[in-house]
């Protein structure tokens, strides 16, 4: 598929590398069907971890390896095409206790900016999926248990027959840029050691982007902002949101921050945030993190920093 003409362009985790292939989907058998073919290429999550591999010092990539009888019996999603090849990821939790401790298992988190498109695509997109699938397992409207149909991408509910899709919780993440062309960024609430992020929050229901862009920015450090505008998005399946980056103009410099979410916030020149970087009193979020790509996107450059720990 061609590219958007992004300005945040290979964000992690946002590389369309499956073809998903929908249509294949309302077929009751694909699953079986291709859990029992030698040639599919199966990913195996267990808990929130996936086997990484990197084969002769090349780019890591999550394992995909063939069926094994037991994933029969295990939650089964079907991912889509790549190569010709059927891709499905497979819900293996009742490996918890073999990979607990195993280095090869690694979370999205630590890994996803690291691996090849195919690996962080399939990774990311099993991981949204599955977390949906975990939190769903009762219809909404009656209270009984669902089954998953249409090769895992909805639940149905046996007794009225009802489909349930996964949800995407969107959310806002937004530099904040004052005329003299300093960042804001601010520490939250639950934040580990001196990390320091630009600010988000979830869309609500009834509201454009622009609009919990310029809410989210008011409520948590009560700036006024205009020019909102897009910069690219990226899944962020912990658990389920899909993060979409701005920039806005702000309107003034007066901080007044709302005490439960926002431990501290402040602006920084290029300078500033180069020294607070260099002796350590900021740590900025992670290379996976389309927060990082927005702060290097108003800073010109990639960042020389340590990375907010990740788990
Ligand atoms: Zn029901």
């Amino acid at each position: 598929m061609p590219a958007a003409d992004l300005t945040l362009p290979g964000l992690p985790l946002s590389a369309t590398v499956l073809d998903r292939r929908g249509d294949l989907r309302a077929d009751p058998q694909l699953l079986a069907r291709l859990l029992a073919d030698p040639a599919t290429r199966v990913l195996r999550l267990v808990g929130d971890r996936a086997a990484v591999e990197t084969v002769d010092g090349g780019v890591p990539s999550v394992v995909l390896t063939p069926p094994e009888p037991a994933d029969a019996g295990r939650l089964a999603l079907f991912l889509g095409e790549s190569d010709g090849r059927a891709h499905v990821a497979v819900v293996a939790d009742d490996l918890l206790e073999i990979v607990d401790g195993d280095p090869a298992w690694h979370t999205l988190r630590s890994v996803g900016a690291d691996l090849d498109d195919l690996g962080a695509s399939a990774f990311a997109t099993t991981l949204a999926l599955s977390n949906w699938h975990r939190a769903h397992g009762h219809c909404p409207r009656c209270g009984t248990p669902t089954a998953p149909a249409l090769a895992g991408w909805i639940r149905r509910c046996p007794a009225d027959a009802s489909d349930h899709y996964p949800r995407t919780d969107m959310a806002v993440i937004m530099a904040v840029v004052d005329a003299d062309d300093r960042i804001l960024l601010a520490r939250g609430k639950g934040f580990r050691g001196n990390g320091m992020s630009v600010l988000a929050g979830f869309v609500e229901p009834g509201e454009s982007l622009a609009a919990a862009v310029a809410r989210e920015v008011a409520e948590e450090v009560g700036i006024e902002v205009t020019d909102v505008t897009y910069l690219g998005d990226q899944p962020w399946p912990f658990p389920s949101s899909l993060m979409l980056g701005f920039t806005a103009k702000a309107l003034g410099t007066e901080l007044r921050l709302q005490e439960e979410e926002i431990e501290a916030a402040r602006w920084f020149s290029r300078d500033e945030l180069v020294a607070a970087l260099a002796d350590g009193s900021v740590v900025v979020s992670g290379r996976v993190s389309i927060s990082r790509r927005i702060i290097e996107h108003w800073f010109g450059a990639p960042l020389d920093s340590p990375e907010i720990p990740l788990r």
